[in-house]
């Protein structure tokens, strides 16, 4: 039984700041550090509900935050990046579920650490018409790939935004924000026990994998009309608004990478 894990680093327990999570800061060497325990917290619990292997992508800004050498002994890691599926690079191989592991609430949320969605440019996702973030987005390609996202753990606002998108998931809040840059947080060993325990009962749970049929009409809106003007460069791209850009998808793996298409144009403009 194969177990697949995406971890973010914004949602781990104890990172409020910016400096904790960018590796040109001193402080990110602590947390990266945090970061690689409560995967292998993840996994150990994973193993003990019966996964036989567990894949871990490493998910957050270069992708290279994980420490190898200080990972589970029974997980695979896939680092760096680019890759073409990016925080969900592998899961069209096929999982029995997904967990999604120091995770945040997307661009907009009240009382939520670091809230964002992929980039600073970007002002508001939507699919279909409703609010999405990284954890909708992440989800909706993994459900397509008929791989059911069965635990969510990050601060008390992406376990809420998981619960309304995913229903009765497992999750576990590691910290309570008090602003988006301030929290009450768990020590560490009390997390890892949390997640460990909530990992089992998600190997265990039956849980259906996210359906959400095409046509998916993947709209955008960016910081500034700059973005936009770059970003309606990719066929198939419509212009909606002074800084809205919408692509229709008629497939997950295609809006994902559409998605992905029009973030990178973005950013080649002066922010
Ligand atoms: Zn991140």
């Amino acid at each position: 039984m194969k177990v697949y894990i995406s971890a973010d680093m914004e949602g781990i327990s104890g990172v409020v700041a910016g400096e904790h999570i960018s590796s040109k800061e001193q402080e990110y060497q602590r947390f990266r550090k945090l970061m690689t325990e409560e995967v292998n917290a993840a996994v150990e619990g994973a193993l003990a509900g019966g996964a036989t292997l567990v894949v871990v992508n490493d998910a957050h800004g270069p992708m290279t935050n994980i420490l190898i050498e200080e990972l589970h002994p029974d997980a695979q890691l896939i680092t760096g990046s680019p890759k073409p599926l990016s925080m969900m690079q592998g899961i069209e191989e096929g999982f029995h579920c997904a967990f999604l592991v120091g995770y945040h609430a997307r661009v907009g949320t009240a009382n939520a650490i670091l809230d964002h969605t992929w980039t600073g440019i970007v002002a508001e996702v939507q699919l279909n018409g409703r609010p999405f973030g990284e954890l909708g987005l992440n989800a909706g390609l993994a459900g397509a790939c008929g791989v059911p996202v069965t635990l969510v753990t990050g601060d008390q606002a992406v376990t809420e935004e998981a619960r309304s998108l995913l229903g009765d998931v497992e999750v576990v809040a590691v910290k309570q924000a008090v602003g988006r840059h301030a929290a009450r947080c768990l020590p560490p060993q009390m997390a890892h026990r949390l997640i460990t325990q909530a990992a089992e009962r998600a190997v265990r749970a039956r849980r259906d994998p996210l359906i959400i049929p095409p046509p998916l009409a993947l709209t955008v809106d960016f910081v500034r009309s700059a973005h936009a003007d770059m970003a309606e460069l990719l066929p198939g791209s419509r212009r909606m608004g002074a800084r809205r850009v919408q692509f229709s998808g008629a497939d997950w793996v295609t809006t994902y990478k559409a998605w992905r298409a029009m973030i990178t144009l973005a950013l080649s403009v002066e922010q």
